[in-house]
């Protein structure tokens, strides 16, 4: 090895014929040997080097330096070369193994799969493992109450069954999107010391035909081993709709899934410690069989939160952010009517980065103003530049924000701008929805005709700034708007001349697997009834709105003028240009 490590070569080229002379001269000191290589490394008595090339095992040289006494090594690179041999057999076989393994694992990993995919996904969740508590829902304290109650029942069964109560199976949670629904079982989940297993309803079904049902089965059965314990299924919409009737009806995946479930609430005996929770904010698409009495029999509504129930909201939401001490969250509750909880942390959070955008310490009102212009009117775009486009939208605006003063009250206009937002032609007119209106759910005619008027009035101050063949399509929005709720007056609430009948243009057939047809049960001559409804409603709007703003066209005129100038006018101001200008 010495040998070949210190071996550099000079480049004087002998040829094989000067190699055997120089043999037979006794110049040579030793030869190495690569047969396998058909070289031979050479060195001289005098220090010198060299590579020569030989034949493939080539007799003659070994002849030679045999005979001359010449120190002859072979060079054992058949050893060196059955070694690397041996190395790379040895690594093929490894690779072999490992893609057997790899292979077996898959194969096994697919039977497993095969054989399990009934099974469900869902997890029993301990407490340590979730972090929500009752404290951090806030905003809906008859819930919390009800979900209390139902943790009471499964803890102390007995001193209810005592007295001869039945501990119920099913609570259906009901609201809204963002009511905290799901976050109102997690807090159980956290609060109540039993086993919680919680699955979302989508989860059940998928790729394969049956699949749903059996999870279902493997979900109840994973209960009943660790009763008592809570069951929560989130967004149950997905699988309890109303099972079609018509053709093929019964036959489809989903509906498979919602008889199991239906039965495996039945199965279990009253008091056997499980009770299932489930959430949705479709409770009317609901098939009728899941919400009788023994199965969802106990129904929680989560509403929308009160101005009382948002402040809270938005205080454990600001709870790990830094406030500036005069932030009132109570004022910003009032100026958040209809948001939800969702919306209220989405506002709390927007707040925070507008803080951190603009490198300060502390969230202050301004930072809430900008969130909440964000999430209600949409992200600024750039000014507009032309005036006349700027005089256009400022009376589209005025216009909405006169007839929302006279229909709703002075304080129902929260703000106006005429700066653009992206999602919105031109500017905006932010109207506070009623609190009352909100909370109770109901809508009225005389609400739906205000809010068609204020909808329309855009285009009723142009037409009276501008005249009949000088508008523009700044109001196109506003209009479409109104005409949908025109619409649903028309054909869902019965508020027209038409009278109480719903007029649902479809009903769905279903034809099985999911399949759904849509067959038309309306009369030609009621469309036409429908269509002439709608634009006579849409035209009387158009008029009263217009009367509106001709009563009020000085104010109009003094409004748009600060709204050119200022390009936002909020509550404050427009109360005080309103006060004493707004005729009624
Ligand atoms: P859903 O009713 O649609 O299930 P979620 O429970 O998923 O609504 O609510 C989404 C998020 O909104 C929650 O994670 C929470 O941050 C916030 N949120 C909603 N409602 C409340 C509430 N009542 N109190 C505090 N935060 C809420
Ligand atoms: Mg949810």
């Amino acid at each position: 090895m010495f040998f070949k490590s210190n071996f550099s070569y000079s480049n004087s080229g002998s040829s094989y014929s000067d190699l055997l002379l120089e043999i037979d001269s006794g110049n040579i000191q030793s030869i190495y040997f690569y047969p396998r290589k058909r070289e031979i490394d050479v060195l001289y008595k005098n220090g010198k080097k060299e590579k020569i090339p030989i034949l493939y095992n080539d007799q003659l040289i070994l002849e030679k330096a045999t005979e001359n006494k010449v120190e002859l090594t072979i060079n054992n690179s058949r050893k060196e070369s059955s070694t690397a041999n041996t190395f790379s057999s040895i690594g093929l076989f490894l690779i072999f193994v490992f893609a057997i393994v790899l292979i077996l694992r898959s194969t096994s990993k697919l039977a497993s799969r095969a054989l399990g995919f009934g099974k469900n996904k869902s997890k029993f969740i301990t407490i340590d493992e979730v972090d929500t508590r009752f404290d951090d829902v806030a905003g809906v304290p008859e819930a919390e109450e009800e979900l209390k109650e139902v943790i009471k029942f499964l803890l102390e069964p007995k001193k209810f069954t005592d007295l001869g109560a039945k501990v119920p199976k099913g609570v259906l949670l009901i609201g809204p999107p963002g009511t905290g629904k799901t976050l109102l079982a997690k807090a159980i989940a956290g609060e109540s010391g039993v086993p919680f297993l919680s699955i979302a309803a989508s989860e059940f079904v998928e790729l394969f035909v049956g699949v749903g049902a059996s999870r279902v089965r493997d979900l109840f059965e994973k209960a009943k081993e660790k009763s008592p314990c809570i069951i929560f299924i989130d967004e149950i919409d997905s699988i309890g709709r109303q099972r079609g009737s018509g053709i093929g009806g019964g036959n489809d995946e989903r509906e498979q899934t919602l008889n199991q479930l239906l039965t495996e609430l039945d199965g279990f005996v009253d008091n056997s410690g499980i009770v299932v929770i489930a959430a949705t904010n479709r409770p009317d698409i609901l098939d009728s069989a899941l919400l009788r009495p023994g199965r969802f029999d106990r129904k929680i509504e989560v509403m929308l939160p009160d101005l009382d129930g948002r402040k809270k909201i938005l205080s454990v939401h600001s709870l790990s952010k830094p406030l500036e001490k005069n932030v009132d969250l109570g004022y910003w509750a009032s100026r958040t009517v209809g948001f939800s909880g969702a919306d209220l942390a989405n506002l709390m959070n927007e707040s925070a980065i507008h803080c951190a955008r603009e490198k300060s310490k502390l969230i202050c009102d301004v930072h809430i103003e900008n969130a909440l212009d964000k999430i209600t009117l949409g992200i600024r775009t750039s000014l507009i530049s032309s005036t006349n486009m700027k005089k256009v939208v400022a009376y589209n605006e005025v216009g909405r924000a006169i007839v929302s003063a006279v229909k709703n009250g002075i304080d129902s206009v929260d703000k106006i701008t005429i700066l653009p937002r992206s999602g919105y032609f031109g500017g905006y007119t932010k109207i506070n929805p009623d609190e009352d209106i909100v909370s109770s759910g109901l809508i009225s005619k005389k609400l739906l005709l205000t809010k068609i008027e204020i909808a329309l009035a855009g285009r009723a101050a142009e037409t009276i700034v501008f005249g009949k063949n000088e508008i523009t399509q700044c109001s196109i929005n506003d209009i479409s708007y109104a005409t949908n709720i025109v619409r649903e007056m028309v054909t869902k609430y019965g508020f027209s001349i038409i009278g109480p009948v719903s007029i649902d243009n479809n009903t769905d057939i279903s034809l099985g697997d999911g399949l759904v047809a849509k067959k038309s049960i309306i009369a030609d001559n009621t469309y036409s009834q429908i269509d002439n409804e709608i634009i006579n409603i849409s035209k009387i709007s158009l008029n009263n709105a217009i009367n509106i703003i001709t009563k009020n066209r000085i104010l109009l005129e003094k409004l748009v003028d600060v709204l050119i100038n200022l390009e936002t006018i909020d509550n404050n101001i427009f109360k005080k240009i309103t006060f004493d200008l707004l005729k009624i």
